[in-house]
């Protein structure tokens, strides 16, 4: 399927994305614009989201793969900082 994500003007938020993970059900935290430069053209590009958790190990398996990455963070809105909680979660 192809992620089109239109540009709403109005405060309706589109539903939440998910994790590209198989398996995880979380809301994505990123967003992680890839290519394979053996079978992608330099304008085609591949985005997987991940959440906060699997954010490190699909970057790890892109870039294991010497692939083009670009890692950007979903969380459009400023002022949403949910980083600092003590204690694993
Ligand atoms: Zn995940």
């Amino acid at each position: 399927m192809e992620p089109s994500t239109p540009m709403e003007p109005g405060g309706a938020a589109p539903a939440r994305s998910l994790c590209s993970r198989a398996g995880c059900r979380r809301p994505a935290d990123y967003r992680l614009e890839w290519r394979n430069p053996r079978i992608h053209g330099a304008d085609r590009t591949k985005v997987w989201l991940a959440c906060e958790e699997h954010q490190d190990e699909l970057a790890a398996f892109l870039t294991a793969r010497a692939f083009p990455l670009v890692v950007r963070p979903l969380a459009g809105d400023s002022g949403s900082d949910a980083a600092s909680r003590s204690g694993g979660g």
